[in-house]
């Protein structure tokens, strides 16, 4: 495999650097470089910059508005993104409903919903788990009720990652009893301002907000809204899933982790525990090495969307691989932090979070932070052990 980039990519990945150097908001990247927490706003000022380049869609086919980028461009651009600490996009419109409404919306179910995601002026959250339903989400109970030209939605979301950000919300409903249980199920998009929607907040061991509970009641949502045919739900769920599952990736995001945990390690107050302690060093070096194992996988797993295929089953080796991975990289931040690891600060939002506590080195509260969040990674989006299951059935096991 020959991993060199022509010289138009290197054009390219100097374009886009410059860009983030210089174009992109440089508050933003000021508020992740102090550790702060980015609100709304800045998630959206992020993607409606991007936007305004038409960058925020790579993965977007031209007719849609994407930028007609090749796959090793897209590769390019989020290495680009990631090195400098910039967010990424909320996946919920842009990469996960974006390519349903696609496939299977009709035309105006297009015109009407993928300008807004493309412009960033409707955020979208996934509303597919529920309090009985996350692994064997075939079991769900939201009920859709058909009367007149409405559905009358009732029943209950959970574990809706920015559900308090969003406009829209993807469902999937029960619109039938069936004997096998993943017929009878239908996707719906509902306007989150539909009477009847309530959205409660679920506060995270990092003390974030980012999940929430979605209650429905008696929601009226238009048939119109309904993405494909009545029960055919669970086909066009998976289509998303299998787009969910490479997006998992992030590996200049983790290189860049590791080149802060070892910056972290040469200032700190207790001195270089890298330097000093083997042991640690050794960790970091089997991390490495792992994390340049998920760039080869990666590539592979992307290959498939040059050709314009769907990503296949090898989505679920990257995600365990992806995830696994992130999980080793911040447990280097809490070996690194000892007992200044203390996560809980709830005014993260603010410039001045760090005032009366500087003795405390600068890394330990979000490098703590994200150890508690990426022990969901391996939950989120089908958990690590449902994807062993599938690369077990696909081996005929
Ligand atoms: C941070 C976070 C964000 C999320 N965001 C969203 C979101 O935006 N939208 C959304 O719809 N959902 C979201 N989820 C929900 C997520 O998809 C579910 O948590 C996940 O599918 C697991 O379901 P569960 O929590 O009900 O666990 P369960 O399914 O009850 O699983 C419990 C344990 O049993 C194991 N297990 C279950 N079945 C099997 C099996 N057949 N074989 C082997 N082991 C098994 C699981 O691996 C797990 O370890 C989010 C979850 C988290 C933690």
């Amino acid at each position: 495999m020959n991993l060199d980039l022509s010289p138009d990519d290197e054009r390219f990945r100097q374009e886009v650097r410059s860009y983030f150097e210089t174009g992109y908001p440089q508050d933003i990247l000021a508020k992740v470089r102090n550790g702060q927490r980015l609100t709304k706003a800045d998630l959206r000022a992020s993607e409606q910059a991007l936007s305004a380049k038409g960058w925020l869609a790579p993965g977007w086919p031209e007719a849609y508005g994407g930028p007609g980028w090749t796959v090793t461009q897209r590769f390019i651009f989020d290495e680009e993104l990631e090195r400098v600490g910039a967010p990424n996009v909320s996946p919920m419109g842009l990469l996960y409903v974006a390519p349903v409404i696609m496939a299977f919306g009709t035309q105006a179910q297009k015109d009407r919903w993928l300008p807004d995601i493309l412009a960033s002026r409707v955020f979208w959250a996934q509303g597919y788990s529920e309090p009985g339903a996350g692994s064997d989400l075939a079991s769900l109970r939201t009920a859709a009720v058909l009367d007149g030209d409405h559905y009358v939605v009732n029943g209950e979301k959970t574990w809706t990652s920015l559900g308090h950000h969003a406009e829209w919300i993807f469902c999937l409903v029960r619109t039938q009893t069936t004997e096998r249980k993943q017929e009878g199920i239908t996707f719906l998009c509902i306007d989150m301002a539909t009477p009847g929607v309530q959205v409660t907040p679920i506060i995270s061991i990092d003390g974030g907000h980012s999940l929430n509970r979605v209650s429905l009641q008696d929601v009226r949502v238009p048939v119109e809204n309904r993405i494909g045919e009545e029960g055919r739900g669970w086909t066009y769920a998976r289509h998303l899933l299998s787009h969910e599952r490479t997006s998992y990736a992030h590996v200049a995001a983790k290189r860049r982790q590791m080149e802060s945990l070892k910056a972290a390690s040469a200032a700190a107050p207790w001195g270089d525990l890298l330097e000093s302690q083997g042991g640690l060093r050794r960790r970091f070096a089997e991390v490495e090495i792992g994390l340049t194992a998920l760039e080869m996988t990666t590539y592979r797993a992307l290959a498939p969307l040059s050709s314009g295929q769907a990503p296949g089953d090898e989505a679920s080796i990257l995600k365990i691989h992806a995830t696994e991975t992130a999980q080793a990289i911040t447990e280097l931040f809490v070996n690194l932090a000892g007992d200044y690891g203390e996560p809980y600060f709830e005014n993260r939002f603010r410039e001045d979070w760090r005032a009366g506590l500087e003795d405390i080195p600068a890394f330990a509260a979000p490098g703590v932070a994200e150890y508690f969040q990426t022990r969901a990674q391996t939950i989120y989006g089908g958990t690590n052990e449902i994807q062993r299951n599938i690369i077990a059935r696909q081996l005929g096991l």
